[in-house]
């Protein structure tokens, strides 16, 4: 990710594209994409699970042409909310998805804050100034907003 689309993420509300690296600013404009497959023993795998723009999807042909991975995908719209927590914690029960990947979705859309602060929280913990209650990758509220407003003093110039 450059650095100029993560102030972005910072500043504005909105969701990082794993693709372009530009802000998804509404839920319209979201999607939720995986690539389906097939190990050696035929056993069915998923991988490449990321939140883009709609129109920043895999390549169908290309994905297919690489390794018989076949794209799959559903609007952002359909995670959000209290049915869409529970349509990510029954793909994490299913267990067919990783499930580090579904539980990165669940936080990036389910908890505030949490998008925004996600790629700082390393610095702060490595560098010694903030050591998470819960652990790392598992942040209060009240540590997400202290992050925030952190983050909010560094980019005002006094
Ligand atoms: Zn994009």
């Amino acid at each position: 990710m450059n650095k100029a689309s993560f102030n972005r993420g910072i500043s504005a509300r909105g969701w990082i594209c794993a693709f372009c690296g530009d802000l998804i600013t509404s839920i319209e404009a979201g999607r939720v994409e995986w690539l389906a497959g097939a190990d050696e023993r035929g056993m069915s795998t998923v991988k490449g699970l990321r939140l883009v723009h709609a129109l920043c999807g895999y390549d169908d042909r290309r994905e297919f042409r690489k390794d018989h991975s076949l794209v799959e995908g559903l609007p952002l719209n359909r995670f959000v909310g209290p049915d869409g927590l529970m349509l990510l914690l029954s793909l994490i029960a299913e267990a067919e998805m990783p499930t580090a990947d579904l539980l990165e979705i669940v936080k990036r859309v389910h908890i505030p804050g949490y998008e925004q602060t996600r790629e700082l929280f390393s610095e702060a913990i490595h560098g010694g100034s903030l050591a998470p209650l819960i652990g790392e990758g598992f942040y209060l509220q009240s540590e997400i907003q202290e992050l925030l407003t952190r983050t909010v003093r560094q980019e005002t110039p006094p």
